[in-house]
């Protein structure tokens, strides 16, 4: 029996079943590493991306040991919230939510999943039956425990997933908030794709004795990923995009670019263009997005062009293609972007266009990786038309070409100007290595060796960290 067979866990029968049936065959690393650790009760603080199998990693153990309250009664007393899984976007809840009603489906143990953007009322009925794990983003349970619909004091788990990103949103109070609800006995999973010093911050705070767990280094990308830079003015960018998507064969691939406008803009011009493109981005409704989702994984869209918070952590596996139209502002967004393709074991191509004022983001890509990029010229495979009208068609297409670089001017007098126009989904870089104290211990709120009567008392766990 191979070392990483789901068999050696020994999980329960309805578990086991459930994930035979995921066609799982062996776990993946930050399984087998986190899955022990966490039937035996202990904190875990893991260091892994998404699409490493990570929701796995803390879903089965805890629903192996929820089993034990597992119960067929109609009461909703007997279902309270024994375990809370935190996500920073409505998609990545949806998408965890989903996957543990799949693990959990031969169990009693029930789940439900509640994010803004939606009705609260078909929520609020689901907490009133009486939920076992209960998926969330911070803001939306808040809602639900100001309306009472949520009561978290028997609560033995909490999953912090995608902590650094909860912590980019600013959804620090939030946690705060919300931990202080929690009862100080229980068990804390924190994941996240880095160790920030704020990471750190928080995890010296909420978790006790955290087993670390790093599956690739925090920082790397996915070896079966082959990454390609190439040099393109933007205004050919979106003919390098048709092109590459042409030569490769490229079937579907996640096209990433910097803002909600160009999101929009690139979408709708890939479509004249004849391509199947969809917009996911900030200003797109819950219901847009997921419906998106959805005809992506149908296969109906093949590019879908989005912005970095709007794709995090989406659950489509083996994307054959990544594109940077634009070069990350946030260098830790590129090892995200790719971390779409190439997963679990399937090679993916990662194809980043970097244009003439794009020098400093590719050295901040490049520092991170700790290693010098290759940036390719790229060879068009015929020449660009210029201005020659031939038809209707083309005059057609080049009146769109001219509105599409006015839009883009626009948009970069208005950046420029500022930068920020929606700090949740326009967050301009920031250097990730901050040396002043975070934003909370500023503020006065707990944190460090001011524990607060909300956090179960902690033993120092600095010496952790001290190797890394
Ligand atoms: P995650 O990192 O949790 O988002 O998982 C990424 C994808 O990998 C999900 O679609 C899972 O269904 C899939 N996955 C999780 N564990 C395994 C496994 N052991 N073998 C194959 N696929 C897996």
């Amino acid at each position: 029996m191979s070392e990483s067979a789901f068999s050696k866990l020994n999980l329960a029968e309805p578990l086991a079943r459930a994930v035979a049936e995921m066609g799982y065959e062996s776990m993946t690393p930050i399984q087998a590493q986190a899955i022990p650790v966490v039937l035996a009760g202990k904190d875990v603080m893991g260091a892994a991306q998404t699409g490493t199998g990570k929701t796995a990693a803390f879903a089965l153990p805890l629903l192996q040991r929820l089993l034990k309250h597992e119960n067929a009664s109609t009461s909703p007393a007997r279902h309270p919230v024994r375990a809370l899984v935190l996500l920073p976007t409505r998609e990545l809840a949806d998408q965890v939510a989903q996957q543990v009603k799949l693990y959990a489906k031969y169990t009693n143990v029930r789940s439900a999943v509640v994010f803004g953007g939606m009705d609260m009322k078909p929520q609020t009925a689901e907490l009133k039956r009486g939920v076992e794990v209960l998926v969330a983003t911070p803001g939306r349970l808040l809602d639900h425990i100001e309306a009472k619909n949520a009561v978290l004091n028997q609560v033995e788990y909490v999953v912090l997933d995608e902590a650094d990103r909860m912590l980019d949103i600013g959804f620090l109070p939030d946690l705060q908030r919300i931990l202080s609800y929690l009862p100080k006995q229980r068990t804390t999973l924190l994941f996240s794709a880095t160790f920030s010093p704020e990471i750190k911050r928080l995890a010296s705070s909420y978790l006790q004795d955290p087993v670390t767990i790093e599956v690739s280094r925090p920082n790397s990308t996915a070896t079966t990923v082959e990454q390609h830079f190439f040099s393109v003015p933007e205004d050919d960018k979106r003919r390098a995009l048709r092109q590459i998507v042409r030569q490769r064969a490229i079937s579907q691939a996640f096209v990433f670019v910097n803002s909600k406008l160009g999101c929009a803009r690139l979408a709708r011009s890939l479509e004249r263009d004849g391509l199947k493109a969809v917009a996911m981005h900030g200003d797109k409704s819950q219901d847009e997005r997921l419906k998106a989702l959805d005809a992506f994984k149908r296969g109906e869209v093949d590019l879908l062009v989005a912005t970095d918070v709007a794709a995090r952590g989406l659950d489509i596996k083996d994307v054959p293609a990544v594109f940077n139209f634009d070069v990350p502002f946030n260098p830790e967004d590129y090892i995200h972007r790719i971390g779409r393709t190439g997963r679990a074991g399937a090679s993916g191509l990662a194809v980043t266009l970097v244009g003439p004022g794009d020098a400093r983001l590719v050295a901040d890509v490049e520092r991170l990786l700790k290693r010098k990029l290759e940036i390719e010229p790229l060879e068009y495979e015929e020449d660009r038309p210029r201005g020659r009208i031939n038809d209707g068609r083309r005059a057609w297409r080049e009146q769109g070409d001219d509105e599409d670089r006015r839009e883009r001017f626009e948009e970069r007098r208005r950046e420029s100007r500022q930068q920020a126009v929606d700090p949740f989904f326009d967050k301009p870089y920031q250097p990730p290595q901050r040396e002043e104290a975070p934003a909370w211990e500023a503020s006065g709120k707990p944190a460090g060796n001011r524990v607060s009567a909300n956090i179960k008392p902690k033993r120092k766990v600095a010496a952790l960290f001290k190797s890394q």
